[in-house]
């Protein structure tokens, strides 16, 4: 059986209210786009009436995939999932959620054919977003920035095109704890952005509440920096030279000026303080620490339950044979 052209790869967590129209909007797009195309669907352990809305399509359109997870594994892992099954020469990751409009599927498609291997969609405007999302993602991305030795683009999700090199190169990136828009960057090959207008979720809620961003946010730091490790050497340097100075000080207060005072607001607060401090470092490295216990039980990132319109089995030929190489 021929590779498909195009996947589409969307991850759907409780997503009843927005599936009727993605996938009337989808419906128009496969129209005009006319290239042979799949469209992977990852329910992530939906708890709604997802699933059953996915079996009826999926039943009249055998172009729709449905992988269906034994639980919730959150959206890193489905995306992961979508691009282990997908088989396209071009994979793209979209929400479901419409804020990734389609057509702009067209432009990154035409990117690819000009030779690019990864087009990622920049955000222009993003309407409709709190302002408590757009300010921690702003603020977010620039510490990211800050703070990886990688080139992240800013302004960009995880709404992008990868040509199937790229897709068979993070099938090899096996992390427990994911942050695919990192990992994509740190792959490299050619990238490029396509600029976009990000409208706002077309029905529902977000799927992302503030638990989950955090957790998303330590994921992508821990995962491409090891600053934070380094933070208490740094830290522990400048005490040091700070509290040499003190004790120079104290011996001049003591044998010159012999003003030697009872000091006790001093001390208490110089102890609290490299006691937060210490607390804070030794959080952090259990940050670590937890990571690396994850990764080494090295548990699959995720359980199949359901499988519709495809097969079992991820798809795992790669570049090595030769009728595989990208055209
Ligand atoms: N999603 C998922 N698993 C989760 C959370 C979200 O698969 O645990 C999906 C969700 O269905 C959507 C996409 O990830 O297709 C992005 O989520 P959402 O639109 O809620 O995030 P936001 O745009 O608010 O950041
Ligand atoms: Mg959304």
């Amino acid at each position: 059986m021929g590779r498909p052209t195009l996947s589409l790869v969307i991850p759907v967590f409780n997503e009843q209210e927005v599936l009727p129209m993605l996938h009337e909007r989808l419906q128009g797009f496969l129209a005009t786009l006319n290239l042979p195309t799949e469209v992977v669907f990852i329910n992530d352990g939906s708890k709604d009436r997802t699933f059953e809305m996915l079996q009826k399509l999926a039943k009249d359109e055998p172009r729709y995939k449905v992988l269906s997870f034994a639980r919730n594994f959150g959206h890193q892992v489905a995306i992961t999932a979508g691009l282990d099954y997908a088989r396209g020469e071009a994979v793209v990751v979209m929400d479901a959620d419409l804020q990734d409009p389609p057509e702009v599927v067209l432009q990154m498609v035409e990117k690819w054919r000009e030779g690019f291997d990864v087009v990622y969609g920049r955000r222009q405007h993003r309407e409709a977003e709190t302002w408590f999302k757009l300010v921690t993602a702003k603020i977010f991305y620039r510490f990211f920035a800050a703070m990886v030795p990688i080139e992240v683009p800013l302004d960009t999700g995880d709404f992008r095109l990868m040509s199937r090199r790229v897709v068979v190169a993070l099938r090899a990136l096996k992390e427990t704890h994911r942050f695919v828009r990192g990992m994509v960057a740190w792959i490299g090959f050619n990238q490029t952005a396509v600029l976009y207008d990000r409208a706002g979720r077309a029905a529902g809620e977000t799927k992302y509440p503030l638990k989950k961003m955090l957790k998303f946010a330590a994921d992508g730091i821990t995962s491409f920096s090891i600053l934070p490790l380094r933070a208490s050497s740094y830290l522990g340097l400048l005490i040091s030279v700070l509290s040499v100075g003190m004790a120079v000080w104290a011996m001049i207060a003591h044998f010159v000026y012999h003003a030697t005072v009872p000091g006790w607001t001093a001390s208490i607060v110089t102890t609290s303080l490299l006691a937060a401090v210490q607390l804070m470092m030794i959080g952090i490295l259990g940050e670590y620490v937890g990571r690396i216990y994850e990764q080494v039980k090295g548990r699959p990132l995720y359980l199949v339950g359901e499988v519709l319109n495809m097969s079992r089995n991820a798809d795992n030929d790669d570049l090595d044979d030769p009728a595989d190489t990208p055209s």
